[in-house]
């Protein structure tokens, strides 16, 4: 293994070492410059898995720059353990070369690539902007029958909008969202599985990763303490408004799809009340997401500006808010049902969700998706063996 002095010394000239044939962008650059540092320091091993990744190399191609940032979560364990992090000369921070890539990595692997860039740079607004647009819509729709604030519904939307209409108005956005995610995800996958050994998945590490994506276990930050926020403390917040929304955004999904399932093949039409199972799923899966995303958009907000990019401050709120929006327009839809305001409330409703379907693929659900590609591939190739230092396995 070569001395840091030299490592540095290469990093801050990558030409010297890199076939000029393989493009970098700048910000790949950046990655493969601290990446480089950090592989002559390996403080921060046992942190995360982009550490023991990056073990597995000397030189890191585009593609390992790729798999390596969605391994990442932009936790800060590692720019508040580094002494040469800024204002060090060396100027090390891990997170946000990461966060710089990944947002390049949700842009470049996005189809339709246009709609990536448009999300990744407005998320916030668009989210927003989008979201009251489709409520206007369905409000002015409403509104133009004469029937905006009514007290003959009987609790039942579909007295509103009948269910085929709403099948037909979803159906559309929501495949399309699933087949962009798709052919993004693939896209990735075909890179990185060469970079990661190539090797197929196997029963043990589909099993492994999809332990580590439930549990979210890297965002205890390796020592079960948990990450860092606005300073050097470590908190476990992130971890468990992760786990509200993560489990809310599940329960709420668990409740959509058993109500298709009750309607189809059972032929028991909504409305579902309380104790029905699809109302107590929506229900808890409503609570929970409400709180966990204000609990993150606290967190996002007060967060350490030398985390991750500001630049996907946007992205990542406009992410959080729909989802907020969503959960807290179900919850008084479902405690204003009785009301005249059944139809106002479903309109914001309908133009949250439908907004959240169509943006899907471009922000922070992406992310999601490919960082389980990523640990997959983790978890496949730290089972082969170490291509540098075979001792280590
Ligand atoms: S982030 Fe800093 S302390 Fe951690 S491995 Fe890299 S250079 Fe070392
Ligand atoms: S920010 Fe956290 S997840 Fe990302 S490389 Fe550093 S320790 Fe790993």
């Amino acid at each position: 293994m070569k001395s840091l002095e030299a490592l540095v010394q290469d990093a801050s000239n990558p030409e010297a070492f890199h076939s000029p044939a393989v493009r970098y962008t700048p910000q790949e650059q950046e990655v493969d410059r601290v990446m480089t540092i950090c592989n002559g320091c390996r403080y921060c091993e046992g942190f995360c898995a982009v550490f023991p990744a990056m073990t597995r190399r000397l030189m890191f191609e585009p593609a390992d720059i790729h798999y390596m940032a969605n391994l990442c979560h932009n936790c800060g364990a590692c720019l508040h353990s580094c002494q040469y992090a800024p204002p060090h000369e060396f100027a090390v921070n891990v997170p946000q070369a990461m966060a710089k890539v990944r947002a390049q990595t949700y842009t470049q692997y996005a189809w339709p690539p246009a709609l990536g860039k448009l999300y990744s740079r407005n998320g916030l607004t668009l989210s927003i902007a989008l979201a009251a647009a489709l409520a206007l819509f369905l409000i002015l729709a409403v509104a133009l029958k004469g029937n905006l604030w009514r007290t003959d519904l009987a609790g039942d939307f579909y007295n509103l909008f009948p269910h085929n209409l709403l099948v037909g108005m979803f159906a559309p956005v929501f495949l399309f969202a699933i087949l962009a995610l798709g052919l993004g995800v693939r896209k990735f996958w075909r890179e990185i599985t060469p970079a990661t050994s190539g090797v197929s998945v196997n029963a043990p590490a589909a099993t492994e990763a999809t332990s580590s994506v439930l549990t979210l276990k890297y965002l205890d930050g390796g020592h079960g303490k948990g990450c860092n926020n606005e300073d050097d403390a470590y908190t476990l917040s992130r971890r468990r408004f992760h786990h509200l929304t993560f489990y809310g955004f599940l329960l709420c999904f668990a409740a959509t799809s058993l109500a298709t399932i009750y309607h189809y093949v059972f032929g028991w039409v909504a409305p579902y009340d309380l104790p029905s199972l699809p109302k107590v799923l929506g229900v808890l899966g409503g609570v929970s997401l409400t709180i966990g995303t204000a609990g993150l958009w606290h967190l996002n907000r007060t967060r350490h500006p030398a985390h991750g990019d500001q630049d996907q401050k946007p992205m990542d709120l406009g992410f959080i808010a729909l989802l907020f929006l969503i959960s807290v327009s179900g919850l008084a839809l479902w405690l204003g049902r009785s009301t005249p305001a059944l139809a106002l409330l479903l309109c914001l409703h309908l133009g949250a969700v439908m907004a959240l379907f169509a943006t899907l693929p471009y922000g922070k659900f992406a992310h999601g998706i490919f960082r389980t590609a990523a640990l997959l591939r983790h978890a496949v190739e730290k089972r082969q063996p170490n291509p540098v230092s075979p001792a280590a396995d």
